[in-house]
């Protein structure tokens, strides 16, 4: 057998794999899940997410050759939250390109998403895109003259990769995100001093909003597809990134995506993702499918307790874990 025709048939079982098992898998994942809520709390810092119903579990898998298995609560709205800036820096990255590392790490932190504490020792430079203070930094330098501009152009970007209407802003989320976030302002503010950032009301205001839109965890899946396919959406062809823009959003995810509780994660499950305080987790299978977990309830890292146990459980049935 050729080499070629060697991976067509791996991938062609691979396929015929996932569409054996996963209807069998589903609602074992499901069933190991609920079982985990009870163990977590549903986020409260932003009132608004409080109202969350904590019994809700959505489980969608979407591969890259264009198949859907799902199971729960998979067209119920949440707020994009953390998940958020992933995309938000894909955009920064398209229009930008790397050089955005300039202003920016890409090590992990090692603290809570919302930590202030290594923004004085390292000059306001925030450690990663996927902290508060780094996501804050890169809303703010989003293409658009001001806030409104800025998310206009995030929803057209995520509504042009998969096809779809915009993704509304939940005024209520954020109106409520921006009555409290005086710590994330705190950030944007030090990294005004020095001069990390031009406007940190603006940043803030940016921040808010983007973290603010509202998603299902069918849409979710359906929308990091093309980071699971080196930055071209599988379904339509069409490059939204650069393969090398990709591989450093993804990579981060590996990193910096669970804070700090990101290197339990790449042990139990092995794989990049987000995670969101609203309790959305995207799961991304470099080459094969993306995971979208939707489950308010959080344990004490601020990462969806259902959603750990799912993608720990699917990554071991399916041995999906990149570290073998
Ligand atoms: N909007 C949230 C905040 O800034 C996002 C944090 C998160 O999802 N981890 O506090």
């Amino acid at each position: 057998m050729t080499e070629i025709a060697h991976r067509q048939n791996a991938q062609r079982s691979d396929a015929e794999v996932l569409a054996e098992r996963l209807p069998a898998l589903l609602p074992e994942a499901q069933t190991l899940g609920q079982a985990e809520i009870p163990k977590g709390t549903v986020a409260r810092y932003i009132p608004e997410l409080a109202k969350a119903d904590p019994a809700h579990l959505a489980i969608v898998v979407r591969t890259v050759d264009g198949e859907r298995y799902e199971i729960g609560d998979t067209e119920v709205a949440f707020t994009f939250q953390s998940v958020s800036k992933v995309f938000a820096l894909a955009l920064l990255l398209r229009e930008r390109g790397l050089d955005i590392f300039d202003s920016l790490s890409c090590e992990p932190s090692g603290d809570a998403f919302h930590s202030i504490v290594r923004l004085e020792e390292e000059q306001g430079r925030p450690r990663n895109p996927y902290i508060n203070a780094g996501a804050i930094l890169v809303s703010g330098a989003l293409p658009g003259d001001d806030p409104t501009a800025k998310i206009n152009r995030l929803q057209s970007f995520l509504a042009d990769i998969c096809d779809a209407e915009p993704f509304p802003l939940d005024e209520a989320v954020f109106r409520s995100e921006s009555a409290t976030g005086f710590r994330n302002r705190a950030l944007a503010n030090y990294m005004q001093h020095f001069g990390r950032i031009a406007d940190a009301k603006a940043a803030a205001e940016t921040y808010f909003r983007q973290c603010s839109l509202s998603l299902t965890a069918r849409q979710l899946a359906r929308l990091g597809l093309f980071l699971a396919s080196s930055g071209v959406d599988p379904i339509s062809g069409q490059q939204v990134i650069s393969p090398e823009c990709n591989r450093t959003a993804v990579a981060l995810m590996a990193t910096c995506g669970l804070y700090d509780e990101v290197g339990q994660f790449a042990i139990s499950v092995g794989l990049p993702a987000k995670s969101g305080v609203s309790g959305a987790i995207l799961a991304v299978v470099p080459g094969r499918m993306t995971i979208a977990t939707y489950s308010p309830a959080l344990g004490p890292k601020g990462n969806s307790v259902a959603g750990l146990k799912v993608l720990q459980f699917l990554s071991d049935e399916l041995g999906l874990s990149l570290f073998g």
